[in-house]
């Protein structure tokens, strides 16, 4: 039923949408994206490659549907430059993570504008970028602007689980997407108290590892209880390793950031603890990460390999104790340490042989080095920013989250996550349930991504 009349509403947007506004149309983009349920899985992303398609064609921009998987489509579209520069890539996912119905105020897939909210799954992840991104595309269209190079949209699939839409593009259509940079989510805008703006550009993230730690015992009568009882045995593992300090360690982006931020009034305290941490006695570095963990537990998560238990699995029976115990850790790792460091660490931490840490199967994400802040694309975004909001801060930042951006990092190129829009700290839904967005983030967003893309790729001859 949705499908239906999902499609019904599609079929009036090419014709619809003509002398609308960038932002009018941008809200349109989001609210129709959001009625799409791409959550994943299935993800079902052709829907959304469909819909885009459908805008492009309405306006002339030349556009391809790919991928091995009919349901699972990227959808790749180019407006051509002169050839001056290499092409700008511009990508967001087309899945969305999936909803817990039931914790949700309003309808997920419903688009609904409620108390000044645009609400829905993927308002903030990642369809309020992609509808940004598409709108950018079809104003630089409809306006015959002249580009410098070519700008490419890549909307992409299984984002939120496999990545296989970004590595299917990177094996068998690479040049469809070669760029001499993009841009991407992971950067946000920070609001302060005392009012300038923080404008993150994500230039590296944390890099995501799945363990399972497995105990092994004795099976036996619960009437008689074990002292090899496997169930206690990765219940003291998981403890000791939730309570154990990780190391705090700077790297390049980490170090500027916290440097730019501290000259903020509202981050003044962070100045004489960022020396601290550099400091080779580990108690006293670890003194000045508590407390910066006591102030604000997101800068924290910066300084250090994180680890959090996401999944358990043990016994069949009340009163049978089983032979094994299973759990699931999500860790994220700083880029300068390597897996084996870390599962070493956490092996002498845990100090039990009862308990052994393996790699969950799957996919691991590559590690990369940042992308560099010296690039055309990072100076510009510092210029446009600057232009429109004068009084507030530029940095480099490395997300505790990790995206399909390291696979083009790891492919040589240096991919950024732009900060267009405001992320409410304290209040983020992504994932999460009522996940929303406010029209007028929505608006100054695609304002400031447009401002962007003509800087870095306008005035073409
Ligand atoms: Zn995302």
């Amino acid at each position: 039923m949705r499908r239906f009349c999902a499609l019904l509403c599609l079929s009036a947007i090419g014709v619809a949408d003509d002398n609308r506004s960038l932002p009018d149309r941008t809200r349109q983009y989001l609210v129709d994206l959001i009625k799409i349920d791409s959550s994943n899985p299935p993800g079902n992303e052709t829907a959304v490659a469909n819909y885009l398609k459908q805008v492009a064609d309405s306006h002339a921009i030349s556009c391809d549907l790919m991928g091995n998987d009919d349901k699972r489509k990227n959808f790749v579209a180019r407006l051509k430059g002169s050839g001056r520069g290499r092409p700008l890539l511009l990508m967001a996912h087309s899945d969305v993570v999936p909803v817990e119905r039931k914790e949700w105020t309003v309808d997920p897939f419903s688009g609904e504008n409620r108390n000044g909210y645009i609400y829905g799954r993927g308002a903030e992840d990642d369809k309020s970028l992609l509808a940004a991104e598409i709108a950018v595309l079809v104003e630089i269209k409809r306006r015959n602007i002249k580009l410098g190079r070519d700008v490419i949209l890549l909307s992409e699939a299984d984002a939120e689980a496999n990545s296989s839409g970004i590595q299917y593009m990177l094996q068998h259509a690479y040049q469809k997407i070669d760029a001499e940079f993009a841009l991407n989510e992971g950067g946000s805008i920070l609001e302060t108290k005392d009012g300038p703006k923080i404008f993150e550009i994500e230039t590296a993230e944390k890099i995501p590892i799945r363990l399972i730690l497995t105990a092994k015992g004795t099976a036996g009568d619960a009437s008689l209880p074990r002292a090899d009882n496997p169930i206690t045995h990765l219940n003291r593992a998981l403890l000791k390793l939730s309570e154990a300090e990780q190391p705090a360690k700077l790297n390049a982006t980490t170090r500027r950031y916290l440097r730019d931020i501290s000259k903020l009034a509202e981050y003044s305290w962070l100045a004489p603890l960022i020396r601290t941490l550099d400091n080779p006695n580990a108690a006293i570095q670890q003194a000045a990460a508590s407390q910066i963990r006591a102030k604000d537990p997101e800068l924290d998560a910066m300084l250090h390999t994180t680890v959090a238990a996401t999944m358990l699995n043990a016994g069949t029976k009340n009163n049978v104790i089983p032979t094994t115990a299973q759990a699931q850790v999500d860790v994220r790792r700083l880029p300068n340490e390597t897996k084996e460091d870390v599962i070493a660490r956490f092996r002498q931490t845990i100090n039990d042989p009862a308990v052994d840490i393996t790699l969950a199967p799957g996919p691991q994400l590559p590690a990369t080095d940042p992308s560099p802040m010296t690039t055309p694309l990072y100076l510009a975004m510092g210029h446009a920013i600057g232009r429109t909001y004068p009084r507030d801060l530029v940095v480099p930042y490395m997300a505790p989250g990790a995206t399909d951006s390291s696979f083009l990092r790891a492919h040589g190129m240096p991919v950024y996550g732009v900060p267009v829009f405001v992320r409410d700290a304290g209040d983020t839904r992504v994932h999460g349930n009522d996940e929303r967005i406010s029209p007028k983030n929505l608006e100054d967003g695609v304002e400031l991504l447009w401002q962007i893309v003509l800087e870095i790729a306008g005035g073409g001859q």
